[in-house]
């Protein structure tokens, strides 16, 4: 397992990812028409975009807390229960901080 590599593709991601926000939140932040069908189509709108910010704030959470864990020395390793996290695991969700079994519970 590469750290360098993973912490690499883990602030990639992270400032994607933070863009992406950044632009959520300013298509939210737009003043609305005054035209009152657009309005319910725009409200719609928001929810949508609310959901996207929320998904997007807790995939930065994870990341963040990921590249934590590699400048502390422990990552790999569950945040519940210590152990190592399956290598495979890590390769398809690398920003994940719990074993398969702590993930499931
Ligand atoms: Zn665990």
């Amino acid at each position: 397992m590469n750290i360098q590599l993973i912490q690499a593709s883990l602030t990639k991601k992270l400032r994607h990812l933070e863009e992406r926000l950044a632009h959520v939140q300013k298509d939210m932040s737009k003043s609305h028409s005054a035209d009152s069908s657009e309005q319910a189509v725009e409200r719609e709108n928001d929810e949508v975009l609310e959901g996207i910010g929320q998904e997007t704030q807790s995939a930065i959470q994870d990341i963040r807390a990921a590249l934590v864990k590699i400048d502390e020395g422990s990552y790999g390793n569950c945040s519940e229960c210590g152990e190592a996290i399956n290598p495979e695991r890590l390769e398809a969700l690398p920003e994940t901080g719990h074993c398969v079994s702590c993930a499931a519970a």
